[in-house]
């Protein structure tokens, strides 16, 4: 018997709507189902906005590999369809000599995984670029870049769209079971409650992917993951920032450390921080911004007192606890857990924004495998 829809994409995020404009392309019919009011709700509207160049990713990891070649589908992307974005290139400065001896390796890291435009300047140097700054050293990447990411998303819809795709929105997928004929039957409540039948599932449902394969019954359980969530405070600076580059301390066990970003409009951001939380609560702590003070003015000593804001937060989708060596983004399809038609997306935290192409790409490869 026919299923009722070709493609079914869960999530109508960067990377639900990157695979439904890379499966809609390929001429596949497409339905994205979204449990909010709109696109890009979730993690990606709540996240630094940041072109990653590709630097810290451990060499042959799919976060390697898809952010170097997303970046450069997102670089085009962006340029072919007008999306607003800028090159401002970012500075990772180390505070004493001993710090700068770990710059080489970052360089060294960030060549393997195929970004070989780092270079390293002293403080003078970085200090010809960047006058408000305080450090011994830095390294370049010219690569880092920032986009509207909303832009973005608009624009992998419309193209999703005019290629036969449709959306439908406050619509939760609720559960649903692999039939031993093969494809899948969803049920859906909201809006557009339903139950129909699809030759394919693509679950790009972010912070929700583990709990979501688990509704979808007949795939291993044993090879979902466990979903775990890690918030990020931001704080926006008053005022003018006297930077041009985005300026990034350097990265120790806890992440990249709270950094300055800014938007295309110029306004800067410091952070995100790391607080593991127990459920997704997006609600901003402003205490948490008096150890944003110290953090800063190590690499910018001139930072006015009461000069951060409470800005907003995001929630890293993880798939490992606290403590835990970082996981890889999973990607999982047929070749994974054996079930035809079947991709789950887990663990897409960042550099998912920057990598969205290249992970649809992967996803339709999967598909196919
Ligand atoms: C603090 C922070 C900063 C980051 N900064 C960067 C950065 O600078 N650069 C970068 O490259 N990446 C960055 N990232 C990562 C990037 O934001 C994410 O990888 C990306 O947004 C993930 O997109 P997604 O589509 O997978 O998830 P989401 O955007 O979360 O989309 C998932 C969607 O699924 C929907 N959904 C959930 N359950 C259901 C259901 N049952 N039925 C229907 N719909 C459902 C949700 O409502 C949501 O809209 C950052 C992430 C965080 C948290």
């Amino acid at each position: 018997m026919a299923a009722d829809i070709d493609c079914v994409v869960l999530g109508a995020g960067v990377v639900g709507l990157a695979v439904a404009r890379e499966l809609a392309l390929a001429g596949r019919e497409v339905l994205i189902v979204e449990k909010t009011e709109a696109i890009g709700t979730g993690t990606s509207s709540r996240n630094s906005e940041v072109i990653h160049a590709g630097i810290y990713y451990p060499h042959g990891s799919l976060k390697a590999k898809l952010c170097v070649a997303g970046k450069q589908m997102l670089y085009e992307y962006c340029a072919e369809r007008g999306i607003p974005h800028s090159r401002p290139g970012k500075l990772i400065v180390s505070a004493t000599p001993a710090q700068s001896a770990g710059l080489s390796q970052i360089a060294e890291r960030a060549r393997l995984n195929g970004v070989s435009d780092l270079y390293q300047i002293t403080g003078a140097q970085a200090r010809e670029l960047e006058p408000a700054l305080a450090c011994d050293a830095a390294l370049v990447s010219p690569s880092t870049g920032i986009v509207d990411s909303h832009a973005l998303m608009l624009a992998l819809q419309g193209d999703a769209e005019h290629h036969g795709a449709q959306c439908v929105f406050h619509t939760t997928f609720t559960r649903g079971a692999v039939l031993a004929s093969g494809g899948f039957e969803l049920t859906f409540a909201g809006d557009e409650a339903m139950t129909l039948t699809a030759n394919c599932v693509i679950n790009a449902s972010g912070l929700s992917a583990p709990g979501t394969a688990r509704a979808l019954q007949g795939q291993p359980e044993a090879l979902i993951p466990n979903a775990y969530y890690c918030k990020g405070s931001y704080f926006t600076l008053s005022g003018r920032a006297p930077f041009r580059h985005l300026i990034y301390p350097m990265p120790d066990n806890a992440g990249l450390g709270v950094h300055l970003t800014l938007d295309l409009g110029g306004q800067a951001k410091f952070g995100p921080d790391t607080e593991w939380i127990a459920h997704e609560d997006y609600t901003l702590d402003a205490q948490r911004g008096n150890a944003f003070y110290e953090a800063v003015r190590r690499y910018w000593p001139a930072l006015p007192d009461g000069a951060l804001n409470p800005g907003y937060t995001g929630i890293r989708p993880k798939i490992v606890g606290p403590g835990e060596t970082a996981a890889d983004f999973m990607i999982a399809g047929p070749a994974t857990h054996g079930v035809p038609g079947l991709i789950n997306l887990f663990g897409i935290e960042s550099p998912g924004l920057t990598a969205c192409m290249a992970i649809a790409r992967a996803a339709r490869n999967a598909l196919a495998a």
